[in-house]
């Protein structure tokens, strides 16, 4: 028994149970399993952790950098066509659409400009600020909550790679409900802690990176949290790289029947 099974545990994000298995400790993080949900996440306490420390220019220009060159710029435009032609599957009419996380705002600048009313969120200052100057987007830099929205106000809500970051991914889905018209559509993608290729690497998998990763979902546990938020999953399939290239070159279904991906893509009805 090692001194930290005598600690209260921090309750899981998703079902509120403190009832864990070990799962891995990386870069000197416990991240655990909870054996009811089976939701993976740090368990450490994280009560000082900063968003601004984490979300620095230095994280968004390694992730994003490429984006700011043409072919880069192309690639996430084109990944932002096929998830708007995928959410006007929902949603014809388009119509009023909120991104948490909108980073420099691409998704929202390409949703624009095929009719829709954006609005986004963005905790990175440098990301959040060439949202607002650069594309001339209507971004709030801060949090969902700080962004003090009218409810029942939007059509549509996007989180691309966002729910893995949350603290409070319950607390984040409640409000996403509130903004949310009934009927409107959440669409999401996010790691699955259970996907094949992530199991064939391992601890090296690619989105193990505590703290700015905190919670790992698998099928089960985001299915448990769209339940306990008021939602009604519609689909739910793998996100792939370069999906548009992937449609083009007849690969798309293939792909996704065998399963080729670390990430699950998820669409869910506001109830
Ligand atoms: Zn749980």
């Amino acid at each position: 028994m090692t001194e930290n099974e005598n600690l209260p545990k921090t309750p899981c994000r998703v079902c509120g149970s403190t009832q864990y298995r070990r799962f891995k400790r990386i870069k000197g993080y416990d991240l655990e399993r909870c054996a009811d949900c089976s939701l993976v996440q740090i368990t450490n306490d994280l009560s000082n952790l900063r968003l601004d420390e984490i979300y620095t220019q230095e994280f968004h220009d390694e992730i994003y950098s490429w984006q700011h060159q043409e072919a880069g710029k192309k690639i996430a435009y084109d990944k932002s066509n096929y998830r708007l032609d995928e959410i006007e599957r929902y949603v014809p009419d388009r119509g009023r659409l909120f991104e948490i996380g909108c980073s420099f705002g691409f998704f929202m600048d390409a949703a624009r400009s095929r009719g829709w009313q954006t609005t986004g969120v963005e905790v990175g200052e440098y990301a959040a600020k060439y949202a607002i100057q650069t594309l001339g987007l209507e971004v709030t830099h801060g949090t969902t909550a700080a962004a003090n929205l009218p409810a029942d106000s939007f059509d549509a809500v996007a989180m691309w790679d966002v729910l893995e970051h949350l603290d409070e991914p319950l607390g984040e889905m409640q409000l996403v409900h509130s903004l949310l018209k009934k009927g409107g559509l959440l669409v999401l993608n996010t790691p699955d802690v259970d996907a094949y290729m992530r199991r064939l690497q391992g601890s090296l998998w690619r989105c193990f990176i505590p703290p700015a990763h905190i919670a790992y979902f698998n099928t089960k546990s985001a299915e448990r949290l769209l339940e306990r938020t008021g939602f009604r999953l519609l689909e739910r399939t793998f996100a792939l790289p370069r999906e548009r290239l992937l449609q083009k070159l007849k690969l798309l279904d293939l792909f996704k029947t065998l399963g080729l991906s670390d990430k699950m893509l998820v669409f869910a009805e506001r109830l």
